[in-house]
């Protein structure tokens, strides 16, 4: 669907994968109003809100908020390390789950899990056939495929062959959505798209 990204600036993450690091720093200071503006300039009906980890911004529920209530579609992509208990409940949350593989999955919030309902989305980046396999654990573990809408896998770009993957899904017979990198697909590797 044509979707505005709003990127925030800044992640207390480090994952190993990361292409989004020129997020880390710089960007400009803006208003709410002013990011409205610029949303409403591309007339797309669905925005997500991403970073680095956007909720690390102290305003970002605020503009989560302000964004439904000008009618947007609203998903918000998370490293799942921050809390999401106070994320306006019309958005669709996409939220992390960090692999072994990532380097950081001392960093998830587990406690996050009882947030999410039916229209939030679980996503696990798999770097590794072990990955694969501590994520089927996992979604298993905490019925995660009862607790969300979608659970889905992507390969870490480079590093596991995406025909791999999708093979993996089919023999663990479980209903997982693979999803690829569309971004890079059509334009590269390449930051602003
Ligand atoms: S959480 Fe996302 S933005 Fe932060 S380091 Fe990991 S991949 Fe990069």
């Amino acid at each position: 669907m044509p979707t505005v990204f709003v990127r925030l600036t800044g992640c207390p993450l480090r994952c190993q994968y990361c292409d989004s690091e020129y997020a880390f720093h710089g960007g400009e200071r803006s208003t709410v109003n002013s990011v409205l503006e610029q949303v409403d300039s591309y007339g797309a009906k669905h925005v997500c809100v991403t970073g680095g980890e956007p909720l690390a911004q102290p305003n970002a529920i605020a503009l989560i908020r302000a964004l439904c209530d000008e009618g947007y579609e609203v998903s918000l992509e998370t490293s799942g390390a921050m809390p999401v208990e106070d994320v306006d409940a019309r958005v669709s949350i996409v939220m992390d789950l960090k692999t072994p593989g990532s380097q950081e999955s001392h960093r998830n919030r587990w406690e996050n899990l009882a947030s999410l309902q039916q229209k939030d989305q679980i996503k696990f980046v798999i770097c590794s056939k072990d990955d694969f396999d501590w994520a089927v654990f996992k979604i298993q573990e905490h019925e995660l495929l009862a607790r969300v809408g979608d659970v889905l896998v992507s390969p870490s770009f480079g590093q596991v062959e995406p025909a791999a993957l999708a093979d993996w899904v089919l023999k663990s017979g479980l209903p997982l959505r693979f999803q690829v990198q569309i971004h890079k697909v059509l334009w590269g590797d390449k930051p602003g798209v």
